[in-house]
C-alpha cells in the first residue's frame, strides 16, 4: 500500500493515527467496476466510430482515425472525475462523518462521546468534507488511460472479425447487404462478388429502393412507396 493512499486523518488533538485504510475488497470492486465502465464506453465508442468511418478493413488510416474520434469521445466523461475516488470519499468522509455526527468515534464507531476513543484511541475530529483534488485527477486519468486502450483494442478486434465473418460466409454468394455486428448495427457491410467486402455509406439505408453496390443493378427486394423512393433517389444525387 503506497503512502498515498494512506494520507493522515484529522487529528486535531493529537492521538494516535489509526489506521484509517479502505477495505481491500471494497478498493478491488471500485477499480473493476469503475474501469470496466469505463472500457464498455470507449468500446462501444470505437465501434461506432469506426463503423461512421465508412471503411473496412483494419487499414492503418482507418485505424488512427478511429482512435482519434473515440479518444475525443473522454470529453464527454470528465464530469465522471469524482468516481475514482469512491472509495475514499465512503471510507474516508462519509461513514466518519455519519459516525462522528451520532457520537461515536469517527474511526471505529466506538460510542466515546468527547474524549478519546477508549476502543481505538482515536482522539481526533471528523474529516471535513471531500473535496476534488490533483490526487483524484491523477487516478481518473490513469482509469481513462487504460479503459480507452481496453475498449479501442477490443472494438477494433471485435469489428475486423465481424469483417472477416461477413467476408467467409459471402463467398460465391451474389451481391448482397447486412447490418454490421452490434453496436454498429445501424451500418451495414455489402458483398460484391468482383470487389469483395466494402462498407456502405451509414446514412445511406440499402432497404430504400435505388441503392445500388457499386452500380450495379440490384432489383429491389420488396416494393417501396413512392414517396420514400423518390426521396431515396433524390438523396442518392445529393445536394
Ligand atoms: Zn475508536
Amino acid at each position: 500500500m503506497s503512502p498515498d493512499d494512506l494520507p493522515p486523518p484529522r487529528d486535531a488533538s493529537g492521538g494516535p493515527a489509526p489506521d484509517d485504510s479502505i477495505p481491500a475488497s471494497a478498493r478491488w470492486i471500485h477499480r473493476v467496476l469503475l474501469l470496466g465502465l469505463v472500457a464498455v464506453y470507449f468500446f462501444l465508442s470505437y465501434c461506432i466510430l469506426r463503423a461512421l468511418l465508412g471503411s473496412v478493413g483494419g487499414s492503418f488510416g482507418t485505424i488512427a482515425k478511429a482512435l482519434l474520434a473515440t479518444a475525443a469521445m473522454g470529453a464527454f466523461i470528465v464530469w465522471a472525475v469524482p468516481l475514482a475516488e469512491v472509495p475514499q470519499i465512503v471510507f474516508r468522509h462519509l461513514l466518519p462523518q455519519r459516525r462522528a455526527r451520532r457520537g461515536r468515534c469517527p474511526h471505529c464507531g466506538y460510542d466515546r462521546r468527547d474524549r478519546a476513543c477508549p476502543e481505538c484511541g482515536f482522539a481526533g475530529a471528523a474529516p471535513g468534507p471531500w473535496q476534488l483534488g490533483w490526487s483524484t485527477v491523477r487516478r481518473f486519468g490513469v482509469v481513462l488511460l487504460v479503459g480507452f486502450l481496453l475498449g479501442a483494442v477490443t472494438g477494433e478486434v471485435w469489428t475486423s472479425l465481424d469483417e472477416r465473418r461477413f467476408a467467409a460466409e459471402s463467398v460465391g454468394r451474389p451481391a448482397h447487404v447486412r447490418p454490421r455486428a452490434w453496436p454498429a448495427d445501424f451500418a451495414n457491410l455489402a458483398w460484391d462478388p468482383r470487389t469483395g467486402v466494402s462498407a456502405v455509406d451509414p446514412f445511406q439505408s440499402p432497404r430504400i429502393e435505388g441503392w445500388r453496390p457499386k452500380d450495379r443493378s440490384s432489383p429491389p427486394s420488396a416494393p417501396v412507396a413512392e414517396g420514400s423512393a423518390a426521396a431515396s433517389s433524390r438523396g442518392d444525387s445529393g445536394p
